[in-house]
């Protein structure tokens, strides 16, 4: 196959102007390049990155995979990519999945559509020729129809507030700007700041063969088993036959993954029912046990109780020494109610020689990080000396890498202004102020397993931007009262779930950040479905809920 929109005849437009400009060469932003450029639009991507794969280039971090089963979370529109490409590991490691998209993008000739090291920093809206100006880091500008962008949630990493950072004398990264040359901490008095998702992998990792780990534990997590395995290649001739099915499976779920609710209540089985089905989840790969399991798990405070308990009995039978155990049990969240850590091997890190758990909590007996000294870490009660230290420390997540950008729409309307007290969107696409601003994976979207969501978000886009060019439309908007609707509804179909009435950057809290300690709903969670059942009926309305021009 040739490159994909070879037919736009670029020797009539001038250079830097384009139909679309897509900001992130990541998973979705690559996606977006692909349809659009199908449509036969002057297209470029910018990012910031020296390489194309969004968080898969840049959380390089020992340990990184999926936390989806692999083949649940590649690109179902292209058939020569789903015959190609072979998947190893049913959860796929980050050297993998930047090969993937860097395959992709060598597979339909789409780099010469990608400038990396291009830090976008501006965007503003020309009311006088309804186009937008976009300027990157090192001054250089763009004009552009539409401005896009699939900037991912989990982009801006974030470092502690904590004073001495700078002053360490020895090495020390953000798991997401983990060096490409590597760290080698082998030997080494190694500290780990973080026990999310990311710390969790970290850890397990570099525990392996670190002289000495320094866990730093502020909130511990419910971390669940994953259960990786090789994938063999007659097995994945397999997997490539139930491609379909798996495909089906996602679109069917909440969230996107390939797990579905069991139908029954927690309440609705015996004690040994509930407990057979728990150990069944414990001992199955991947997201089953937070995704898969009784119906009203993230619903129901009673249900989400018995599994809770479940799980710290899980904990206590793990960790040998008890003292320990009891730290890493949570005691403000049930299961579930933040993004789950999956995990192979991660209590058992604990019983190891060569790991220390420091409780950081501000509760009664915990010893909070006051310092980073030039040596190490220092807490309430001591110093501990490292030559490495290792933050895995989250994200200014949803909004932060939208505020990194001074967006400004209709008559220089900041962004990050209107979205100071939390994210008002349309359909999580649009917003009202922001002509031909398109977002994929912004907020109020489904999120979730990224690639499944996003993917129909893409489409959706594509289809828009195809209906606008045939009917030679220039503009469109939210509406007022569009936005108004879709952010409550995100509000009320977010009301019982769970993950909503927990601290997390789901909820768009981060105390690093000035100003977001206040919960707010940052995902859409009435369920995938519904929201693309949303999108589709809007669609058959030819958009009518939109303003166009
Ligand atoms: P995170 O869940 O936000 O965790 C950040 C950790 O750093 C928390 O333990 C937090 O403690 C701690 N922390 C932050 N500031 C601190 C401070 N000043 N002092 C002490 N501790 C501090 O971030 P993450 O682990 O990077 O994960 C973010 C998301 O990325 C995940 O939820 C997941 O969606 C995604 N992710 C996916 C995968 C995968 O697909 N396999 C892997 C990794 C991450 P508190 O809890 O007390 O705030």
């Amino acid at each position: 196959m040739g490159s994909i929109g070879e037919q736009h005849d670029r020797s009539k437009v001038p250079p830097n102007t384009y139909d679309a400009l897509i900001i992130g060469a990541g998973i979705n932003g690559v996606a977006m390049l692909y349809h659009t450029l199908k449509l036969g639009m002057k297209v470029k991507i910018l990012e910031a990155g020296d390489g194309v794969g969004g968080v898969w280039f840049w959380n390089r971090y020992p340990g990184a995979r999926f936390d989806s089963e692999s083949y649940s979370y590649g690109y179902s529109w292209s058939q020569e990519v789903l015959d190609e490409w072979d998947w190893t590991e049913h959860f796929s490691p980050q050297p993998q999945t930047e090969k993937y998209i860097n395959f992709v993008v060598d597979k339909f000739n789409m780099r010469d559509q990608i400038q990396l090291h291009s830090r976008v920093t501006k965007a503003t809206y020309r009311d006088a020729d309804k186009r937008w100006t976009v300027e990157i880091d090192n001054g250089e500008t763009f004009d552009t129809k539409f401005f896009i962008t699939a900037v991912g949630p989990l982009n801006k990493p974030c470092m502690p507030k904590m004073d001495g950072i700078e002053r360490f004398k020895g090495q020390w990264t953000h798991t997401a700007r983990w060096p490409k040359e590597g760290l080698d901490y082998a030997g080494k008095r190694v500290a780990v700041i973080g026990t999310g998702a990311t710390g969790v992998q970290t850890i397990t990792e570099v525990a392996k063969t670190a002289g000495q780990l320094y866990v730093f534990q502020r909130r511990p997590n419910w971390c669940a088993p994953l259960h990786n395995s090789p994938i063999s290649k007659e097995e994945m001739a397999k997997i490539r036959q139930r491609y379909p099915e798996i495909f089906k499976r996602c679109s069917q779920s909440i969230a996107g993954f390939m797990h579905t609710p069991d139908s029954r209540g927690t309440l609705e089985v015996t004690d040994e029912e509930r407990e057979a089905f728990y150990e069944h989840l414990y001992a199955s790969p991947g997201f089953g046990i937070w995704q898969g399991n009784f119906r009203d798990m993230l619903y129901d405070q009673d249900a989400n109780n018995l599994l809770t308990e479940f799980m710290t009995k899980k904990i206590r039978g793990r960790v040998h020494d008890p003292k320990v155990a009891e730290k890493l049990i949570p005691t403000d969240h049930g299961c579930g109610a933040l993004r789950m850590p999956m995990e192979s091997g991660y209590y058992e890190v604990y019983n190891q020689p060569n790991v220390e758990l420091i409780d950081n909590t501000p509760n009664p007996g915990g010893t909070p990080i006051t310092t980073v000294t030039e040596t190490g870490v220092q807490t309430t009660a001591k110093e501990y000396e490292v030559d490495i230290i290792i933050y895995a420390t989250g994200f200014d997540a949803v909004t932060g890498a939208f505020n990194d950008i001074d967006i400004r729409g209709k008559a220089g309307r900041s962004l990050r202004e209107y979205w100071k007290e939390g994210p008002h969107t349309y359909l999580g696409v649009s917003v009202e102020g922001f002509p031909n601003m398109l977002m994929v994976a912004g907020p109020h979207t489904s999120l979730g397993n990224i690639p499944r969501s996003c993917e129909f978000t893409i489409l959706w886009l594509a289809r828009l931007l195809d209906h606008m060019n045939k009917k030679g439309l220039g503009c469109i908007e939210a509406t007022r009262q569009g936005v108004k609707n879709w952010t409550n509804h995100v509000k009320a179909t977010g009301r019982d779930h769970l993950v909503n009435h927990a601290d997390s950057w789901l909820t768009g809290i981060n105390r690093n950040i000035e100003g977001r300690d206040r919960r707010v709903i940052m995902r859409y969670t009435g369920g995938a479905p519904e929201y693309r059942e949303k999108c589709e009926e809007i669609e058959g309305r030819r958009y009518d809920t939109f303003a166009m021009e």
